[in-house]
Formats: C-alpha cells, sequence, structure tokens
C-alpha cells in the first residue's frame, strides 16, 4: 500500500492522464457551452453518461439565475459515491464556457479540463472498484462565468456554487458537508496551480503534503494569489475546509490570468495529460488525509 503511494522512488501515477484529456477533448468538440445553450446540454449529457458508464447515478439541479442578461435557467449535474466514512467532500469544476460574441471560445482549460479530472476520478472509484476513503460529492457546476462579455461581475458569476450552497441551506444538509476542493483551469501544459489566499489552512497544508507525495511539488502552491471562484460561496457558507486548485497563469506572459485566458487560444494543444494527471492525483491522494484528520 504504502508503496503504491509511492513512499519511495519515482511515485505511481494513479489516474490515466489520456482519459482525463479524452473527456476534455469530447467537450471542446461539442464547441461553446455557455449556459442555458445547447453545448451546455450536450456537456450535461456526456458528464451524466460518463458518471453512469462509471456505475454512479446523478442528479441535475435546476435553477433560475439572475444575470445581466436577466433571469437564465442553469443546471448543476450533482453526482454522490458513498465511502468508507460517511464525511461528504465536495470536488466542484464548473463546465460552462463564457459566452463570447466575436470569437469562437471552446474552454479547454476554462470549463474543460476541470471536467475531464472529476470524470476520470468517477471512474476511479467506479463500481466494483475499492470504495473513497470519505463520501465523494462530484460537483459540475453551471453559472461559473459572468453571463456576457464584461469580463468579470462580482453579482453575475459564480451561480451554480451559490445554487448549491443555497439547496444545502434549504434541505438542512450544509452541516454535513465536511470539504470543498474547486478545480479550475488545471490543464496547462506548464502547470502552476496556486494557492488562493483565503483557503483554510489545514486543507492548504494536506494538498501540499499531497502534492509532494505525486512527486511534482514544484508545480503547485509556489504562488499565493487572492482568486474570485466557486470556493467562496462555501467558505462564505462556513464549511469547515475549502480549497481551490487553479493555475491562473495560462499559457506565455500576458494580462491577468495568462495570455490565453478567455481567449480563442484556450484550445486542447495548450494542455498536457500529465497536467490533468497529476492534479487528479493530488485530489486521489487528498481524501485518506482528509478522513483521517478531520473530527
Ligand atoms: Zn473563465
Amino acid at each position: 500500500m504504502t508503496a503504491a503511494l509511492g513512499g519511495c522512488g519515482t511515485p505511481k501515477p494513479i489516474l490515466d492522464g489520456d482519459k482525463c484529456l479524452a473527456h476534455v477533448r469530447k467537450l471542446v468538440e461539442i464547441g461553446p457551452r455557455p449556459s442555458n445553450s445547447p453545448g451546455a446540454e450536450k456537456a450535461r449529457a456526456y458528464i451524466a453518461a460518463q458518471l453512469e458508464a462509471a456505475g454512479h447515478k446523478s442528479t441535475e439541479d435546476r435553477f433560475a439565475a439572475q444575470t445581466v442578461r436577466g433571469i437564465v435557467p442553469m443546471v448543476n449535474v450533482r453526482c454522490e459515491i458513498d465511502g468508507e466514512s460517511p464525511k461528504v467532500v465536495a470536488l466542484v469544476t464548473h463546465y460552462d464556457t463564457k459566452r463570447f460574441a466575436d470569437f469562437v471560445f471552446v474552454g479547454a482549460n476554462d470549463g474543460g479540463s476541470g471536467v475531464g479530472v472529476l470524470l476520470e476520478i468517477a471512474h476511479y472509484f467506479g463500481k466494483g472498484r475499492p470504495k473513497p476513503p470519505v463520501t465523494l460529492r462530484l460537483l459540475f457546476v453551471d453559472g461559473e462565468e459572468t453571463q456576457w462579455s464584461v469580463q468579470w461581475n462580482d453579482q453575475d458569476s459564480l451561480h451554480g456554487s451559490r445554487a448549491e450552497v443555497e439547496r444545502l441551506q434549504r434541505e438542512k444538509k450544509l452541516a454535513s458537508l465536511a470539504a470543498v476542493l474547486v478545480l479550475d483551469m488545471v490543464g496547462d501544459k506548464d502547470l502552476d496551480i496556486l494557492r488562493v489566499s483565503d483557503a483554510t489552512p489545514a486543507l492548504s497544508s494536506w494538498l501540499e503534503e499531497a502534492a509532494k507525495e505525486v512527486g511534482s511539488p514544484e508545480k503547485f502552491f509556489q504562488r499565493i494569489e487572492a482568486i474570485t471562484d466557486d470556493h467562496q460561496p462555501f467558505l462564505a457558507a462556513q464549511v469547515p475546509e475549502v480549497a481551490n486548485l487553479i493555475d491562473f497563469r495560462y499559457g506565455p506572459s500576458g494580462p491577468t490570468g495568462g495570455k490565453y485566458w478567455h481567449t480563442a487560444e484556450d484550445t486542447l494543444d495548450k494542455l498536457s495529460a500529465e497536467s490533468l494527471r497529476l492534479v487528479g492525483d493530488v485530489v486521489i491522494r487528498v481524501l485518506p488525509k482528509i478522513a483521517e484528520r478531520m473530527r
């Protein structure tokens, strides 16, 4: 067990990066996937089909989001996987892509990469495989992006994660959620996952340990930055442990976010199977730490 988890020598990969990348390719082939679009519906169908192929049930949570374009119907896809412990850990990624009027935006990294990793995690913990150490909630959220071409609007963004917090409050289930880990823009060939400044300290340190175990600590947490993203509604709701794995230097030097961020250049060729695999392996390796160390 220790050897398999990389006690010494080169750590053994856990996930198959090529399979992660193949999921992202399918999403990119669909084309743009903004909220309330045929592309978003096709993306949900792909996600649900993959979850079913792994032996899991999934649920669609529908909600109406107030946006700069008026009320937009949105849908989160949620999948629960029973674990050794009833402690619930939500792995969250957005599947919507930002809507642009003047170019085709396929969001390989931003809207695609996190989905690719979570779907392979679903297969890794698929039917007939060992249970995860904690109960997993895979949450594919809609409406992370601001709904029109303004770069960002604090009132019109993070719709899916806010709707999930509201659902948990409404159903009085918020207290059962132990930890939230968001994945966003995790596929860049030149991987540089930052530490978001508001992540909780314990989960951050467990993630750093996991990155060392994976054998590529230089690609993780070399910098700390304040990032507005889907982890924040959960932080505001006082979920005990919250963190975000995001690489916000996407491409060679450029403006905030990197040269490829929110451009027509966010395409599959900018990603690597290895980066997706590394992030997925860090996620899998942090789960037993959450199971053992959280009260
Ligand atoms: Zn984005």
